[in-house]
């Protein structure tokens, strides 16, 4: 009988943490590929459900991410939990859930939990289990580990606002870069209410702030902030769309992260995807757009001036060497003399290696040499800089310069790989 209990465990986990897998809102890079199948076994960290991410303070840490169910009711096209998928579904409880995080936790398997869920009877009700679980882990366990609820945005605000009290960080996801997108592939969702709810979030993370400076013993409120995933490749949204939507929710919400996750086909897809996934390559360059705009001073409109005609970012290279090679006249800059903004536009100096530069140049004048240390290929950085002993002339000459600096077609199969 027992046994029977166990097994039933696992065979709900294995269903809702590989349905959990598409979920790249908690900066998860899981172990086991997306459409792999996972190993088997609770002390596995593949395919049970096992993640890595980020928190809040920057520490790699491990949890638990997993659906507290994949049945649903409402019929997103590109999702696999959708009401009409032909999936294989499970439940969980609250409290299975609370007593599996404990599990793992004490087993030091696991340093958090991230919970989401298909919507099962209506958004509060899903939304009510969330929190439930939550609470059960805070108050019944005084677990202190971490805690990244997905928040449902038709829920009420109240029930989001106590998910905030016990979470560490809250997600609501966006899901598609553009209104019509959003109507087209999810037509239960309205971006109007979503982006309510992150509205609410916001105003919610920034009073508890105020009221902790004011009061030490005040609740804490999502201290992690909130984030949002964004799914690429499904509808007709270009980089522009995406890079634009993006900036826009970091300025209105305050968001800590935006995440970009390729479309990934699912069994028994809706016609009205696409057949093939994008690239992951254009994934990836979207993230260092991301980079571009978080750390290196960039606007969104200077990002969108790195796209080519088609309103896409590059895949042979990188947004920031795109970027440089159409704007060649703000070249070369002098290590030695330059502004940190300045230094920072030079493809292949990161914000590490411009700190350097600057600390360096404090106390004498740098050469190419000296800055060859700071970085991985100095031949990616020479053609926009100059030093006390080098100045490049060609720069704004050569025709081939995107074919010379752009990776090998091997490096990028690589990658794909
Ligand atoms: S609400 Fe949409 S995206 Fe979320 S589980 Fe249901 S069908 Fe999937």
């Amino acid at each position: 009988m027992e046994r029977m209990a166990v097994l039933d465990t696992i065979q709900k986990l294995e269903i809702l943490a590989d349905a959990a897998k598409y979920d790249a809102s908690c900066a998860s890079s899981g172990t086991a590929k997306r459409n792999s199948a996972g190993g088997k076994g609770i002390g596995s960290t593949e395919g049970m459900g096992i993640c890595h991410a980020y928190a809040p303070d920057g520490r790699c840490i491990s949890l638990l991410k997993i659906l507290l169910t994949n049945h649903c009711i409402f019929d997103c096209h590109y999702c696999i939990n959708r009401k009409s998928s032909n999936v294989r579904r499970a439940k969980f409880t609250p409290r299975e859930v609370a007593d599996l995080t404990l599990t793992f936790y004490r087993r030091n398997y696991i340093e958090g939990l991230f919970l989401s869920s298909g919507i099962i009877k209506s958004s509060n009700h899903t939304m009510e289990l969330l929190v439930e679980t939550a609470r059960i882990l805070r108050e019944e366990h005084d677990f202190r580990g971490y805690i990244h609820l997905k928040t449902i945005p038709e829920a009420d605000g109240e029930l989001a606002h106590q998910a905030g009290l016990y979470a560490d960080r809250v997600s609501i996801n966006v899901e598609l870069p553009t209104d019509t997108g959003l109507t087209r592939l999810a037509p239960d969702k309205d971006s109007r209410q979503i982006e309510g709810a992150m509205g609410g979030m916001k105003m919610a993370i920034r009073q508890s702030k105020d009221e902790r400076k004011r009061f030490k013993h005040a609740p804490r409120f999502a201290p992690g902030g909130q984030s949002t995933q964004m799914i690429v490749g499904a509808d007709a949204a270009t980089d522009a769309d995406i890079v634009g939507k993006a900036s826009r929710l970091y300025d209105n919400f305050r968001l800590r992260r935006v995440y970009y996750s390729a479309f990934s086909p699912i069994p028994d897809a809706s016609a009205v995807l696409p057949l093939k996934r994008p690239p992951l390559m254009r994934e990836h360059r979207l993230y260092q757009s991301d980079w571009l705009m978080r750390f290196y001073g960039f606007a969104p409109r200077e990002v969108m001036q790195a796209t080519e005609a088609d309103g896409n970012l590059p895949l042979d290279i990188d947004p920031k060497l795109a970027w440089a090679l159409k704007f060649r006249e703000r070249f070369p800059v002098d290590v030695n003399r330059s502004s940190r903004e300045d230094l920072l536009r030079v493809p292949g100096l990161g914000t590490r290696a411009v700190g350097q530069i600057l600390a360096s140049r404090r106390h004498r004048t740098l050469r190419l040499d000296d800055v060859a240390k700071l970085t991985v290929s100095i031949t990616r950085v020479r053609p926009f800089i100059c030093t006390a002993d080098w100045r490049p002339t060609l720069l704004t000459d050569r025709a081939d310069l995107r074919g010379i600096l752009a990776p090998k077609q091997e490096q990028l199969e690589l990658f794909a790989a």
